[in-house]
């Protein structure tokens, strides 16, 4: 059972992760300054107000004021549990996460945990059953699947039988293994079948897909009903033995089904991801397109394929963000991916991917077929259907380039109606409102640029004293001079880590997130002793003022009293 992860991990985790490349996979930034900048995923918004920080790895947005670093991203944006926020992160820089041992991270996936045990033991017993049936054995090898692709998609076969699964029935039914009978027994789903694991992000089993091998059994593929472990629209077959075999993914291929996944992988061509059994949606894509920003769909050439081809389109639309690009490919009728490559080989299915159609080029080669655009009523009625499908699209450059290939096909008489349709788009170009320019207190401006180079407050000693001036903001400042006496080569990252949770924790991501950048050190360094030394003045300004009116209320002040009021007036 994995326990709590030691805080130096967390610290070490935070310094290696950039959170630029964890940001930007999720929601494209753009480089202004030396900020990235976005519209902000949190709140709604048409101009950018989301600043991404990679020299003090946090985000901050000047709209919704939400912030944080690497590790509450992925647990606002993807909805993640703590301990898999880290997980995600490690995996992203490859390290492994060390459990303390005795205490129980703080997540709280421990009720599935009994499913996910019961489901991992049924792939182990499938795979074990896969070694001792030459049946099956033979119809991989015929199919053209070693055993190295079998290991890798960890591949299994349920034998004949209605009772072969041993374990809690009540858990295996919950998990979608045994089928409950009335009054009687409950018994094993899958019989008789290939057996193809289906993972989560994380590597678990969550699910199965069957596939008969004998061609007299019904029906010819089955999957695992839902259950709380498994979500068919949520889930995509191959996503995690893609990710674990490459972390850079150009492109990934959707395909329609795992034995094309498993097909391609076995000829070489190990991007390709399966929905399961149900068309694509935008919830599925948008995981995808987190993965890569390139996403290819495959599909059959005949009819069939060609209507699911385009409700994927329409699934994508609103997906096409900035740098993402969707592309169509169609294989010759009568082929699947599978069958294809089987045929062809790789280096003809890599041929068929560079002629993949864009999304564009799909978009409107389907409309343009079914508006007769040699007349200008075709002309008319080619720009109203195109209409509702650009409208979706959130890129501006792939809204004109659609328009513009309209543009070409239309005549003067359409002119004016194009321009409408492309001044519609316009109007959501995106102008960016800068945060209004903030005050500069000396306390903020320290804080400020302590942030940036914690390294600033080393050897400074506590500076308990400016505390009695109640000037505003000074108890945070003593606080984080505080902790850097504590930790002297923390990083800025580590420093916001350790107010996680902590009253000023917002406040404190506001000031980090404010100008002025200064470039250089040693201006940075000039400011820094700058601030200290205003404060040092208000506290002389404040002591003074203190120590004159108990002279005048008390008409005396004790002997230190005078010679500290004298050493105050005497410094400047
Ligand atoms: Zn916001």
């Amino acid at each position: 059972m994995a326990g709590k992860i030691p805080r130096l991990f967390i610290d070490d985790l935070l310094n290696r992760v950039d959170i630029v490349e964890v940001i930007d996979a999720r929601v494209p930034l753009k480089k202004k300054g030396k900020e990235y900048w976005a519209c902000c995923p949190f709140h709604g918004e048409k101009s950018a107000s989301f600043s991404v920080s990679q020299n003090k790895q946090f985000y901050h947005c000047f709209g919704c004021q939400q912030s944080g670093n690497a590790i509450s991203f992925l647990i606002e944006y993807d909805h993640m549990e703590f301990v898999e926020a880290i997980e995600t992160l490690a995996q992203i820089v490859g390290l492994e996460v060390p459990y303390e041992q005795g205490q129980a991270p703080s997540a709280p996936t421990h009720s599935f945990e009994p499913l996910y045990e019961s489901l991992e033991q049924c792939s182990n017993y499938f795979q074990s059953q896969l070694k001792l049936n030459p049946l099956a054995i033979e119809y991989l090898k015929q199919r053209g699947i070693s055993g190295d692709i079998a290991r890798d998609f960890a591949i299994g076969f349920a034998p004949k039988g209605w009772n072969n699964l041993t374990g809690n029935k009540k858990t295996l039914t919950e998990a979608g293994m045994l089928i409950e009978k009335d009054g009687g027994q409950p018994y094993d789903r899958f019989r008789h079948r290939l057996m193809f694991p289906i993972r989560d992000r994380r590597g678990r089993t969550i699910a199965f897909g069957g596939r008969v091998i004998d061609p007299e059994d019904n029906p010819k593929y089955l999957n695992s009903p839902e259950s709380p472990v498994f979500h068919k629209g949520s889930e995509i077959y191959g996503l995690f033995e893609l990710k674990k075999g490459t972390n850079n993914i150009d492109h990934i291929l959707i395909t329609e089904g795992y034995m094309d996944v498993i097909g391609l992988a076995q000829h070489g061509v190990k991007t390709a991801v399966a929905t399961l059994g149900t068309a694509i949606n935008n919830e599925q894509i948008e995981k995808l397109f987190r993965s890569s920003k390139s996403l290819i769909f495959c599909f059959d050439g005949d009819n069939a394929g060609k209507k699911a081809a385009w409700r994927s389109l329409e699934q994508c639309l609103t997906s096409l963000k900035e740098g993402r690009i969707a592309r169509f490919l169609f294989l010759p009728e009568g082929h699947d991916p599978d069958s294809y490559i089987q045929e062809f080989g790789h280096q003809a299915y890599l041929g068929e991917i560079d002629k993949a159609a864009t999304l564009s080029e799909f978009l409107f080669d389907t409309l343009t077929a079914e508006c007769d655009i040699s007349s200008s009523e075709g002309k008319a009625m080619l720009l109203d259907r195109l209409d509702p499908y650009v409208k979706q699209i959130p890129l501006q450059s792939l809204k004109d380039q659609i328009l513009s290939r309209a543009e070409g096909l239309t005549s003067d008489k359409h002119e004016a109606r194009l321009q409408k349709l492309l001044s519609r788009s316009n109007n959501n170009h995106e102008t960016r409102i800068l945060p209004p320019e903030q005050t500069w207190t000396p306390t903020r401006l320290a804080i400020n640029l302590l942030l940036q180079k914690p390294a600033l407050a080393k050897g400074l000693g506590n500076q308990y004293e400016l505390s009695e001036t109640k000037i505003p903001g000074i108890d945070l400042l003593l606080k984080i001079i505080d902790r850097i006496q504590d930790e002297p080569e923390i990083s800025t990252q580590n420093l916001l880590h350790r107010f996680q949770g902590d009253a000023h924790e917002s406040h404190l991501y506001q000031l980090a997130a404010m100008r002025p950048q200064i470039e250089d050190e040693a201006s940075l360094d000039k400011m820094f002793q700058d601030c200290l030394n205003r404060l040092q003045k208000e506290y002389i300004k404040y002591r003074r003022n203190l120590l004159i009116k108990k002279l005048q209320t008390n008409g005396s002040i004790s002997e230190s009293e005078k010679t500290e009021l004298k050493q105050l007036f005497t410094i400047q």
